[in-house]
């Protein structure tokens, strides 16, 4: 139905056991709402209400700020039903219906308006529900309440001014908590709220019922784009055109006396998920109470207050009726939703309702355990069980980490861009790591990295840059690594003539120990203590029942034996992407081909290239050794030369005395070699073709490995990919030089040298051209990075105006995180379905950051492809990933 017709539906109510709205609406009636209806629906206890879809939402924001005309008598209805089950009419003198006004969008959403109790109260509504309930106290609390919540939230006057008129009148009276604070104290207070009021907006505090009404929904509208909103949306990835929904409720209250409470609680131990009841609640308390810390909550069960260490009774001991209650509730919901909740509750004299349940937020370690739980309770069958797990969580159970006991002072905080934790001395350059490292464990701060700082890296346990994003260089390289990482830390301040650096009013020096947890993106003061990962049984027992379930290989990026090990300890299943240009970077060899780039003549290059034909070589074995059985898939050398130019005056100086050239003959080197767009300039397969030599060498470097490996007897697999490449005739030229050399090679050493051909595709010629491709190319590998560079034309490092498109409704989420399907992807799926035409064994698979996306594994499973290929530390993630896929795509 249109948003323009008449009919429309903007409202759903729910309550005396039947609801309007059902459990597959999330999307309409938001988190919370969908959780009340359903609720609702299955006969748990809940008070009445009405839900204001999130349609109303987008219909707000894309009407100029206007509601459809057919909601206020929508609204009106909705509230005629509250009335009709309670029994109480809304802004009626003598016996008064109060409301809770909630937002609630798909996932829950910090940032965003907070709730307004007690809604319906004033001058008048306040006395009948005094008389009502003959407890005067509690009505002039409640209205008290209201006053600061509305006026704080919807009107805008600081919660901090009410505080201090509160304060005043606790001094006055000469007393310490709310609690001990009588009526007329309260009557004083309320007094002074409205004082308040219109001192601050020079209008006062509203009395008519409606409007309060309308101007906390309008509240709840608008902050749906409060700036903390939009940050958190940004972070998160969450699309800006969701909206949120409202949810009014018929208040129930907890702060009646002692046969009231109200609570919150887990179904199992969100930290172990144990089985255990775990939560806490408060006698006479309403609402937030609980998590104010105003009095010291008590435990829900015997076993969450002997886990807990807590001597106040549970509510298993004090309330044995409503405990038992509420854990029937407990099971039933468990066993609807087939997940552990985290339920919100309020007992009013004797009677329990349930005001919220939502999935529960988990640890990786409870996530696991409560997964494999479920499935032998029989709640839930294998598939459901691998969904119960987020892939990206399980990073947790894979890093080391901070110990939680320890003690800490938190320095400074940024971005999480690669989880782990550690512990080390303070550097400030690449160099300086590299010596320090031998005595110690080292952490490098820089401002950014580049290429340069790749060693560096390698040798400090952790990295932490003041700015860049979750894809900048240090975060992509350090996630590479399984290294820890914090970027975008910006109250960090290096002064690198000095060698110190500032987090905010603390200062340190170089050599200073610092801690950080990559998790967290927290920064410690000094050597905290960190501990191993725990792989649990059950993580085991997952990961076994992904490996079934899964169709896509996983294969690693990886370079050093190091990474390679990694991967296969993770299970990876070959390698996907050996960047041949990382094997240049070490000091020894980077020598060698500076040389090669400023060699006058052929001779010369030769000469240079020669001598890293040994290390080429023995790269190459040592990773076949370790992929033993597997494929290993090598991308001949790939970036621009000048990113292997030395940069500083200084480098150039050592290297002129090196290799005995002139400083000015580099000089001019680097200058020839200087391109306005590098990435669109001489690199990939070009500089195979423009520079022959290279190639010769990378392809006898890896026929020679291949060769002395299978006299090993060792099981080798050696692939040859072809990057940037367009067409036909580049890969041709590269497979006749890569040919020749095999042949000369099996003809020195009588020997066959088995190996397979392909080329990555990341470029949209590529693409158009893959038929062509597919008649030379036996896999082709999807550098998603590149063509997602080239098909947005966007560069991934000039990306600044991600937040702005994100806002503005033009990407749902950063296209090089997730696989940007409507674009990037129809290539994908063209050049597969054109490059099987000609090849009909045509093996794809992606590698690059997408490879480790669940969205973009998935995406992978779904075209087909073979396999996906990502950093060793992301290869339990995709196997996982891959399982989900295959889950997800047989429900589509
Ligand atoms: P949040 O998203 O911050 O949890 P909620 O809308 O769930 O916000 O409400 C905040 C608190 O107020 C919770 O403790 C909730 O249980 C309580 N609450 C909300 N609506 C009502 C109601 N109608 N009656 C009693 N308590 C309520
Ligand atoms: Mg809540
Ligand atoms: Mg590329």
């Amino acid at each position: 139905m249109s948003l323009e017709d008449e009919n429309h539906k903007w409202v759903y109510t729910y309550g005396a056991g039947k609801a309007e709205g059902n459990r597959t609406q999330r999307n309409l009636l938001g988190g919370k709402g969908v959780g009340l209806h359903d609720m609702c629906s299955i006969g748990v206890p809940v008070p009445p209400g009405f839900t204001i879809t999130t349609e109303v939402c987008t219909y707000y924001y894309d009407h100029d700020k206007t509601y459809p005309k057919k909601l206020e008598g929508d609204i009106q209805n909705g509230m005629k039903h509250i009335e009709s089950i309670v029994g109480k009419k809304f802004g009626d003198e003598s016996d008064p219906l109060l409301v809770s006004v909630r937002s609630g969008a798909r996932v829950s959403m910090p940032g965003m308006m907070d709730t307004i109790l007690n809604l319906g109260l004033n001058d008048k509504t306040v006395v009948g529900l005094h008389t009502k309930t003959g407890n005067e106290r509690f009505a002039y609390d409640s209205y008290r309440r209201f006053i600061q919540m509305f006026g704080d939230i919807v009107m805008g006057v600081p919660h901090a001014d009410f505080e201090k008129v509160l304060q005043g009148v606790k001094d006055k009276a000469g007393v310490k908590l709310d609690t001990e604070l009588n009526t007329d104290n309260l009557k004083e207070v309320i007094t002074g709220y409205k004082a308040l009021i219109n001192e601050k907006k020079g209008h006062e505090f509203p009395q008519d019922v409606q409007e309060q009404l309308k101007q906390a929904i309008h509240a709840v509208f608008g902050s749906w784009n409060n700036p903390r909103a939009i940050t958190y949306r940004n972070i998160n990835d969450i699309p800006h055109t969701w909206g949120t929904a409202v949810n009014i409720v018929a208040m129930v209250f907890g702060n009646m006396g002692d046969t009231s409470a109200t609570g919150v609680a887990f179904t199992r131990n969100p930290a172990t998920g144990e089985k255990v009841f775990f939560g806490e609640y408060l006698i006479n308390a309403q609402g937030e109470d609980v998590v104010a810390g105003i009095r010291t909550p008590q435990q829900i069960s015997n076993a969450g207050k002997a886990a807990q260490g807590s001597d106040l009774p549970s509510m298993e001991e004090s309330m044995p009726e409503m405990y038992k209650e509420l854990n029937e509730v407990r099971e039933k919901l468990e066993k609807h939703n087939k997940d552990m909740q985290d339920i919100e509750f309020t007992i009013q004299e004797g009677k329990l309702y349930l005001l919220q349940c939502r999935n529960g937020k988990r640890t990786a370690k409870a996530a696991v355990k409560i997964a494999v739980d479920l499935y032998n309770e029989g709640i839930l069958d294998k598939d459901q069980a691998l969904l119960l797990v987020d892939p990206t969580a399980i990073n947790q159970l894979l890093h080391r980490q901070i110990d939680p006991k320890a003690k800490k002072t938190v320095l400074s905080k940024g971005l999480n861009a690669s989880p782990g934790a550690a512990s080390g001395t303070i550097v400030f350059t690449a160099e300086d790591a590299e010596k320090k490292a031998k005595d110690g464990p080292v952490i490098l701060l820089r401002e950014e990295t580049s290429p340069d700082d790749i060693t560096g890296m390698h040798v400090a346990k952790g990295v932490i840059t003041s700015r860049g994003g979750m894809t900048s260089h240090a975060a992509v390289v350090a996630r590479g690594m399984g290294a820890p990482c914090i970027t975008g830390c910006g109250e960090m301040v290096i002064n690198f003539e000095k060698k110190t650096v500032s987090f905010g009013n603390k200062d340190l020096k170089e050599g200073d120990w610092i801690s950080m947890s990559g998790d967290t993106g927290e920064i410690y003061e000094g050597q905290v203590p960190t501990v191993e990962p725990q792989i649990s049984g059950d993580f085991q027992t997952i990961m076994k029942w992904a490996d079934e379930t899964r169709r896509l290989h996983i294969e690693a990026n990886a370079e050093t034996p190091k990474d390679a090990q990694q991967a296969r300890d993770f299970g990876a299943e070959g390698i996907g992407l050996v960047r041949t240009e990382h094997m240049f970077f070490d000091p020894k060899r980077i020598i060698s081909i500076r040389k090669m780039i400023l060699a006058d003549n052929d001779e010369e290059k030769r000469a240079a290239l020669a001598e890293l034909l040994p290390y080429q070589t023995g790269d190459f074995e040592a990773l076949f050794k370790i992929m033993d059985g597997y494929p290993v898939t090598i991308r001949l050398l790939d970036p621009p030369l000048h990113e292997f130019l030395p940069k500083t005056d200084k480098d150039i100086k050592e290297l002129a005395a090196e290799i005995k050239v002139s400083e000015e003959l580099i000089r001019k080197r680097i200058v020839t070699l200087h391109e306005l767009n590098p990435m669109l300039g001489d690199r990939g397969c070009r500089l195979c073709i423009s520079r022959p030599e290279i190639t010769e060498m990378q392809g006898r470097a890896i026929f020679t490995a291949a060769m002395n490996c299978a006299k090993q007897g060792i099981k080798v697999y050696p692939q040859i990919m072809i990057p940037l490449a367009v067409s036909k005739k580049e890969i041709q030229i590269l497979k006749e030089i890569l040919d020749k050399e095999k042949a000369t090679l099996e003809k020195e050493n009588n020997v066959q040298i088995p190996y397979v051909f392909g080329t990555m595709i990341e470029l949209p010629r590529a693409c158009l051209k893959a038929d062509e491709l597919a008649s030379l190319a036996h896999f082709f590998s999807f550098g998603t990075n590149d063509l997602t560079q080239t098909t947005l034309g966007i560069s991934r490092d000039d990306f600044s105006f991600r937040d702005c498109y994100k806002e503005n409704g033009i990407f749902d989420s950063d296209p090089f995180a997730v696989i940007d399907e409507e674009g990037v992807g129809e290539l994908i799926k063209m050049a597969i379905t054109r490059g099987k035409k000609v090849q009909k064994e045509l093996r794809t698979g992606i590698c690059g950051e997408h490879g480790g996306d669940p969205k973009s594994i998935q995406f992978a499973d779904a075209c087909g492809m073979d396999y996906v290929s990502c950093s060793p530390f992301r290869i339990p993630i995709a196997r996982l990933a891959a399982a989900q896929a295959v889950v997800k795509n047989k429900k589509k």
